[in-house]
């Protein structure tokens, strides 16, 4: 699809903002010497965010397995193997992939050889299937080998990983950044990954090719709301770690975009953007070069970014 390689293109383009917005988080950076691809900060025990180029990632120990939530690009794959040793010397047993887009999974075709398994939504290995049959045959693999969920985006779908007392919760509520979205938590430790349901001081990207929306997402985050402890650390796809506060400054600003696209029907992304009210949200940005707000405009309104 069109979609995916724009987002790989440009992300890859765009290593030293990613630097840059996950750099210096303080002590806690094991694999995180100045000169590393990768950063990692403990969020709570047993529990990582990982950060390099493209989505951010999750590192889950338990008392005999390691369990990486995303995997961001193949080139840099062994780098991020390297930085979980520095973590954990326990196996790495299970990969997950929160959806498709190659920021978040391209690294499944070095990591297919580690693991037991790659876990995502069924949507996701469907979306994965497509793109992976545009590719010279050599290049192809990584796909997800336990899916859960039906091939319905409106669906409801949850797993839980048991691992050694540990529960590793995987849940879909319905489309909302893709049709594949899957969140992956830690209930007892207080963290969940979002993937990329959460855009952390930025415009998120809505993959209105794979079933997107801003609806969607908006619905997917107030469900997140609604069930989180105060104290949760929420790792999103893009950005830093956030709190539950900042998911609902992010809800809030979801909605005010949705609410000018729809008191401006049928204006264009670019219209959109030059009358929004930006000075209601100082804290967030567009995410330039990569999504201008004339990109994320033309998406809200539930148009393909080109
Ligand atoms: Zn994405």
């Amino acid at each position: 699809m069109r979609f995916s390689p724009l987002v790989l293109a440009l992300l890859l383009g765009l290593p030293a903002a990613a630097r840059a917005h996950s750099g210096s988080r303080g002590p806690g950076g094991e694999g995180g010497g100045a000169d590393r691809i990768h950063k990692v900060e403990k969020l709570a025990e047993g529990a990582w965010v990982i950060t390099g180029q493209g989505g951010n990632m999750a590192l889950f120990v338990t008392e005999r397995s390691a369990v990486l939530v995303d995997d961001q690009f193949e080139r840099i794959a062994p780098a991020l193997l390297e930085a979980i040793r520095g973590v954990t010397d326990r196996p790495l047993r299970y990969v997950i992939n929160t959806h498709h887009h190659a920021d978040h999974t391209g690294g499944n075709a070095t990591l297919e050889k580690h693991v037991h398994a790659i876990v995502a939504h069924a949507n996701t290995r469907r979306r994965l299937l497509t793109q992976q049959a545009k590719l010279d045959p050599q290049r192809r693999g990584g796909l997800p080998t336990i899916t859960f969920g039906e091939e319905d985006g409106m669906e409801r779908a949850r797993m839980t990983l048991h691992l050694e007392g540990t529960e590793v919760q995987l849940h879909h509520y319905a489309s909302g950044h893709t049709d594949g979205d899957v969140m992956v938590g830690l209930p007892a430790q207080k963290v969940l990954h979002l993937g990329d349901l959460f855009f952390h001081g930025r415009t998120p990207v809505i993959d209105v090719e794979s079933g997107g929306s801003i609806g969607g997402m908006i619905a997917n985050v107030e469900k997140v709301l609604s069930q989180v402890p105060d104290d949760v650390r929420l790792v999103a796809g893009h950005g830093p770690v956030g709190t539950r506060k900042d998911l609902a400054r992010f809800r809030d600003f979801l909605r005010a975009c949705e609410a000018h696209v729809k008191a401006n029907p049928g204006q264009r992304g670019a219209e959109l953007a030059r009358t929004f009210d930006r000075a209601a949200f100082p804290d967030y940005t567009d995410y330039a070069p990569f999504l201008t707000w004339e990109g994320f405009f033309e998406t809200a309104a539930g148009r393909p970014r080109k």
